[in-house]
């Protein structure tokens, strides 16, 4: 398949199946952001649809092939959260889930022809957005699925789906792209110096979209830093400042779904850094610029000490997953209660004070080593 860096073996099994014109009714392509979910949903989407000679699919350059790249064919839906192509607000909203009026669309549309192409495709990013109504009219339509309807989901761990559907789906498990694969495609898309695409790849930790976005994008790049910078500071602030980015980190969240994916991840790769300078063993660090800051922080604490904290991360992280799905009540009335008596918000256990109250606990009970000069 055109385009795909990495992911060989899934390419291979869905261009064989295009071929064949046996593609499953469902697929699930699960992974980490920016690994490559999308992309190769869209890939696939072109192999079926492009109208060059079989051995040339998908050419890139027909009608079929272009209009998918735009995300514009008539016989391709795309479906997410605050977003829907093909309509005119094709701009992101402070919506966190995906509306069920969304499916039931799809539903319908799934149940005709194909109005160009021998298929129709309907990819619904981050499945995981889905209140369980909204999965429930989607099983509906895959437990009878329409000849020549696809529905490409992606997510990021098919856990946080139901059991049902993702049974109903064929899984594919998208793993993160060798380093060495990463630098060569930043080296092939992007003018940067050496040293700085080793550091990209490192960054990317195998999300080859996420390597080129900040590989390509000034922007991008400057506020990822700023982030970075932002977070690792808070090893050596006080309970005000750790609060302080708890709350708005949360805030962003109550906003945006996918505002904690990065942040988290920064902060997790960091205190792995400090735990493997403890260990001496820092040639698999991630932030592999900032090593020295690493190894003095790792001097003040101990590996075990780290590796605790490391553990609760990823129990923050994990409770914050899993709040889409415990979702019953309108968000305001989480933030309303937390307002009025933050001490109650303990008492609902689901919602955005969840991940609010996760948040603060994560950033006051992170290790504190003095600052280093
Ligand atoms: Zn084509």
């Amino acid at each position: 398949m055109r385009g795909i860096i990495g992911h060989d073996a899934i390419a291979r099994q869905l261009e064989r199946a295009a071929e064949r014109g046996r593609l499953a009714p469902a697929y699930l392509f699960a992974g980490p952001p920016g690994v490559g979910k999308t992309t190769l949903a869209l890939a696939l989407a072109q192999t079926a649809l492009c109208t060059a000679p079989h051995d040339a699919r998908p050419c890139g350059a027909c009608r079929a092939c272009r209009q998918i790249e735009r995300r514009n064919h008539p016989d391709l839906m795309l479906i997410e959260a605050g977003r829907s192509l093909g309509e005119q607000d094709a701009t992101p909203t402070r919506a966190r889930v995906i509306p069920i009026e969304r499916i039931r669309v799809a539903r319908q549309a799934a149940a005709l022809s194909p109005l160009e192409g021998q298929a129709r495709f309907f990819l619904l990013r981050n499945a995981e957005d889905m209140r369980p109504e909204a999965a429930d009219a989607l099983l509906k339509t895959l437990e009878e699925p329409p000849p020549r309807s696809h529905f490409l989901l992606t997510v990021l761990d098919p856990s946080l789906l139901a059991p049902t559907l993702v049974s109903r789906c064929q899984r594919l498990a998208l793993r993160p792209v060798p380093l060495p694969e990463v630098a060569a495609a930043l080296r092939a898309h992007a003018a940067l110096p050496p040293e700085e695409v080793d550091r990209l790849a490192h960054l990317a930790q195998g999300r080859v979209g996420w390597a080129l976005q900040a590989a390509t994008s000034e922007r991008f790049r400057t506020q990822y830093e700023a982030m970075r910078e932002r977070l690792i500071g808070l090893c050596h602030a006080g309970d005000h400042d750790r609060l302080a980015y708890a709350t708005e980190l949360a805030e962003r969240y109550e906003r945006d779904r996918r505002a904690l994916d990065e942040p988290l991840r920064v902060w997790a790769t960091w205190w792995r850094d400090v735990l493997l300078a403890g260990l001496g063993r820092d040639d698999g660090s991630v932030h592999i610029d900032l090593g020295a800051l690493a190894r003095a922080v790792a001097l003040q604490l101990t590996p075990p000490a780290v590796s605790r904290y490391l553990w609760r991360i990823a129990e923050a992280a994990r409770l914050i997953a899993g709040d889409v799905r415990g979702h019953v009540a309108p968000d305001g009335l989480f933030v309303d209660a937390a307002r009025v008596a933050p001490g109650a918000a303990a008492l609902w256990p689901t919602g955005s004070v969840n991940a609010r109250l996760a948040l603060e606990v994560l950033f006051l009970g992170a290790p504190r080593p003095a600052r280093v000069a």
